[in-house]
């Protein structure tokens, strides 16, 4: 029987959940959290959409427009480092790919922070 998690908890493995990283035994937890937790499953839904329509980009190469918008977000939100993120874009060239798993994390940080 895994441990019960609290809501914080499941939200902080959202992100190892998307990349299918959890251990059975893990994402089994968060599960069950989300079973019993119309807010958290609520949360998981909207950011595994949004997982999926990163990754459908990173496909297709990221279309410069979506990457700037992207971009013009983490401008926006000036905690938790983000403008270091994007700085980084410019000053070293990073390519998307690579920022793409940053982004994420980084947006499960914000959504972690602000609804809790
Ligand atoms: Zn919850």
């Amino acid at each position: 029987m895994p441990a019960q998690l609290n809501h914080r908890e499941t939200r902080a493995l959202f992100l190892a959940l998307a990349d299918e990283e959890l251990p059975t035994e893990k994402a089994r937890a968060v599960h069950q959290h989300l079973d019993g937790c119309g807010e958290c499953q609520q949360g998981w839904q909207q950011y595994s959409s949004t997982v999926q329509r990163l990754r459908g980009v990173e496909r297709e190469k990221a279309p410069p427009a979506l990457a700037s918008l992207v971009m013009t977000r983490v401008k926006r939100q000036r905690r938790f480092g983000l403008r270091g993120l994007h700085r980084m874009h410019l000053t070293h060239r990073f390519p998307v790919e690579v920022l793409i798993p940053l982004l994420l994390a980084a947006a499960v940080a914000a959504f972690v922070m602000m609804s809790s």
